[in-house]
């Protein structure tokens, strides 16, 4: 029976049997930590060839000497493995430094201080507004919130976010943007149709430099044995008449080192050259010897795919776990959705209207640390405070599994109290 079916004495019940099972779980003394989508020690551990390349040989296929300044647009050879993986023509196609998020970062503050080739000025001379589909990435939305761009919320379903609220919104000049995690979206493993990119790229905006902020960044982190395709974003906004209105990024973050890894940036020739125009203000050009050392590591796309196999076969069995005992923990009482993602790095987890904030607590004080509730919302702010993002890949497979039942335990008392107090 759901909670809302039983009566008054048998949620007491309820709630008391909760009350003892946590108490048991707080007695256990648990140090768990399922906050950040990081990648676990072992898969890290399948790219430590990396450490040792390139060696002395250092020089990229074109002869370059990869130990000296220059070459800001990154190592070729890098930059067609990832070109063929993301399906996209490798002139048009940036290696940087580390981290995919620095770059998004970086075009966001380029255009609110220079504004896009085919923009009126600076964005910051505005007022700007970004679309953000929820739940998403809490980083997307602290860049936005740092430089004041307004955040709207639209909802983000199974095959991305709702058209007629984007529309309606883009309708507004002051709207200059929206964010996009096209496969396996964080947190929700939405993966976008064709159907539903075509309209976003095809979109009548009255900005006329809308951009669509394309974050593939879990692109070909799957779960499953079905790969959800890359779709040419690039060939189809340049089909709809807006050749000039997706950015992407991506990055080697979780194919090999989240640390010391290489991002990606492709897009337009327009906003290619915009890029590398202000890109080499701010450096000589990037880390040339990591480059390096990725292409001869990953060596082609199937080494790339290869690798994403390996970092599936140690994932895959924590996300089935972690599935398995919100299953048996709560089918039937009408207290929580999750989703069953088909690749990417995290669990969406749907608890009681109005409880999320209180089960993030009952976990912590229970030594399961989750990302604060909210955490996928603009300004921090879930307007239903109900949902938690579960992040599997970090901890051990027996750390994931004390953690979600002691979760589910958090997620039923909650659930239980409320309807006490109610
Ligand atoms: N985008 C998304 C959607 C992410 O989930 C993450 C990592 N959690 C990043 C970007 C960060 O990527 P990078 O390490 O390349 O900065």
């Amino acid at each position: 029976m759901t909670l809302t079916e039983l009566d008054h004495d048998a949620i007491t019940r309820l709630h008391t049997e909760q009350q003892t099972a946590y108490a048991d779980l707080k007695a256990r003394g648990l140090k768990l930590d399922l906050t950040r989508g990081k990648p676990s020690a072992e898969q890290l551990d399948l790219s430590n060839a990396l450490l040792t390349l390139p060696g002395t040989d250092y020089k990229d296929a074109a002869g370059v000497d990869c130990r000296n300044y220059g070459g800001i647009e990154g190592v070729t050879e890098l930059r067609a493995i990832f070109a063929e993986l993301l399906g996209v023509p490798v002139e048009q196609l940036i290696a940087g430094d580390n981290a995919s998020l620095a770059i998004m970062h970086d075009t966001i503050a380029f255009a609110l201080l220079k504004g896009f080739p085919e923009s009126a000025g600076p964005w910051a001379a505005e007022k700007i507004k970004f679309i953000c589909p929820v739940p998403g990435y809490d980083r997307h939305f602290s860049i936005c919130e740092q430089y004041g761009i307004e955040m709207i919320n639209v909802d983000l379903g199974e095959h991305g976010p709702d058209l007629d609220q984007v529309r309606e919104l883009a309708k507004d000049p002051s709207v200059r943007g929206i964010w996009a995690v096209p496969t396996y979206a964080n947190p929700s493993g939405s993966i976008y149709t064709e159907e539903v990119t075509r309209a976003l790229v095809s979109l009548e905006a009255a900005a006329p430099d809308f951009r669509i902020f394309w974050d593939n960044a879990y692109a070909f982190h799957h779960l499953t044995e079905t790969d959800a395709p890359v779709l040419d974003v690039l060939g189809l906004a340049a089909e709809a008449g807006h050749p000039d209105r997706v950015l992407i990024f991506a990055s080697t973050s979780k194919i090999t080192f989240a640390g010391a890894g290489v991002s990606f940036f492709a897009s337009s020739p327009v906003n290619i050259a915009w890029y590398l125009g202000l890109l080499g203000k701010r450096t000589i050009g990037p880390n040339k010897i990591n480059q390096l050392a990725h292409a001869r590591y990953l060596g082609s796309a199937d080494g790339v795919r290869e690798l994403m196999a390996k970092h599936r076969a140690i994932i895959a069995p924590k996300f089935e776990r972690a599935e398995q005992i919100l299953h048996d923990r709560l089918d039937g009482h009408g207290v929580a959705a999750w989703t069953e993602p088909q690749g990417g790095y995290f669990i969406s987890l749907d608890v009681v209207d109005g409880t999320a904030t209180r089960v993030v607590q009952l976990a912590k004080e229970a030594g399961i640390v989750m990302t604060g509730a909210g955490s996928a919302f603009p300004y921090g702010k879930d307007p239903r405070d109900r949902n938690i993002r579960i992040a599997p890949t970090f901890p051990t497979l027996g750390d994931v599994e004390q953690a979600i039942d002691g979760l589910a335990t958090c997620v039923l008392l909650a659930a239980a109290e409320q309807r006490l107090a109610g």
